[in-house]
């Protein structure tokens, strides 16, 4: 028999019982009337995830599709913009505003840091001319489990007139994110986050004055357009066929998050965030990420001395059919990433804590079985108290 499969990644992550059957209805006309009902109901319940008044635009395609939209939408060439990074995925808004001609300059931050507000409010307050036109920012940090403090930052830019533009790829729906209160110009995310459905789907919510600064952006784009994408979204459709599977399911994902409620969504996040830090932290790893920054959506740890990150992932997979992320870039085979948002429960970190203690006596490294699971155990126990 097929054993079933533990899937901790922070992308693509598990998939509802319920959001597998809506993937697997007939197709429909994309321009029809039923379609149109599908993209209303999914476009409403996307305002709720990502807290606005304004058009949440679907997209088809992987999250760094909407990434790319959201350079070259709003950035021309030759204009000056800001990358704020402390990870991998800050740095690929680096590369894609490098690819299509802005002037990038980095602010970087130790992989494992959040970025420090202090320091971008030096940066922007130097900047007297005003020739940086958008400052790119990602909210969790999906290679190093840290969470930036998006209002800080936010802060930190003030009225300075660059686009505050954000990668929610992997936060959105799994930590509060207030696209209009925080007064955020561009947000993207995707499908295979916390959004509890298959890759194939991206998001973009624009604020209207990065509206202004798109329809004068003399960047090329024809897919990723959004202005395009606006047009066709206020008449019910997408600009080019969509993943339609996607958005149906979609819309059953989106009754499931409104039914748990966002709070609620937020709350269960960070209780599995806590239970994983608990748990390997019994086991004697250390964690990349201090505590005052660490993600609510996947936890990176450091194997203990001596074994490699992949060959622990290897036999995690290949003995319990538990997969982990591995270390990316400059972390790779040094750390491995734990999963757990979107469709999770405290049980499924049980589970991989369990098998983590299994694996490390497999591997030579003597742990207390039980140990690991008791912390984390603990961890219910006391929210329950
Ligand atoms: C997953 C992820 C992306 C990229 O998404 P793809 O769908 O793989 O292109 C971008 N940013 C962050 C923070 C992510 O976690």
């Amino acid at each position: 028999m097929k054993e079933k499969q533990l899937l901790m990644l922070p992308g693509p992550t598990p998939v509802p019982q319920e959001v597998l059957q809506a993937l697997a209805r007939p197709m429909i006309n994309h321009r029809g009337p039923e379609f149109k009902s599908l993209l209303a109901e999914a476009a409403e319940g996307l305002k709720e995830v990502f807290c606005t008044r304004q058009e949440v635009l679907i997209l088809t395609g992987a999250g760094s599709g909407a990434m790319e939209a959201a350079v070259s939408n709003f950035v021309s060439p030759g204009e000056r913009v800001l990358v704020v990074s402390i990870g991998s995925f800050g740095d690929r808004f680096a590369q894609i505003a490098q690819r299509f001609g802005a002037q990038v300059e980095r602010l970087e931050f130790a992989w494992g840091t959040a970025a420090d507000p202090a320091a971008l409010a030096d940066r922007i307050r130097a900047d007297v001319n005003k020739e940086i036109r958008a400052v790119f920012v990602t909210h969790n940090e999906t290679s190093t489990g840290v969470t930036n403090d998006i209002p800080a930052l936010r802060a930190a830019v003030g009225d300075h007139p660059a686009l505050f533009i954000v990668d929610a790829v992997s936060s959105l729906g799994a930590m509060p994110l207030e696209t209009d209160n925080w007064n955020l110009d561009v947000v993207v995310a995707g499908s295979q986050k916390s959004f509890m459905i298959p890759p194939g789907l991206a998001f973009a919510c624009v604020s209207p004055r990065a509206w202004d600064v798109a329809a004068k952006c003399t960047n090329a784009r024809f897919y990723w357009d959004l202005g395009k994408a606006r047009e066709m979204a206020a008449k019910g459709q997408t600009p080019f066929t969509p993943a339609i599977p996607q958005v149906t399911a979609l819309v059953e994902s989106l009754r499931m998050i409104r039914s748990e409620g966002l709070p609620g969504t937020f709350a269960r996040h960070l209780k599995l965030r806590e239970m994983t830090r608990h748990g390997v932290r019994a086991l004697g790893m250390e964690l990349l990420a201090a505590d005052a920054v660490a993600s609510a959506a996947v936890t990176a740890v450091f194997p203990p001395a001596g074994l490699e990150a992949n060959a622990l992932r290897k036999m995690l997979l290949d003995r319990f059919n538990v997969v982990v992320a591995g270390g990316q870039g400059k972390f790779d085979n040094k750390i491995f990433r734990i999963g757990h948002l979107g469709y999770v429960q405290g049980l499924d970190i049980i589970a991989v804590i369990a098998a983590l203690e299994m694996t490390l006596n497999i591997c030579g490294h003597k742990v207390e079985l039980g140990s690991g699971v008791r912390a984390a155990q603990e961890v219910v126990l006391a929210e329950n108290a």
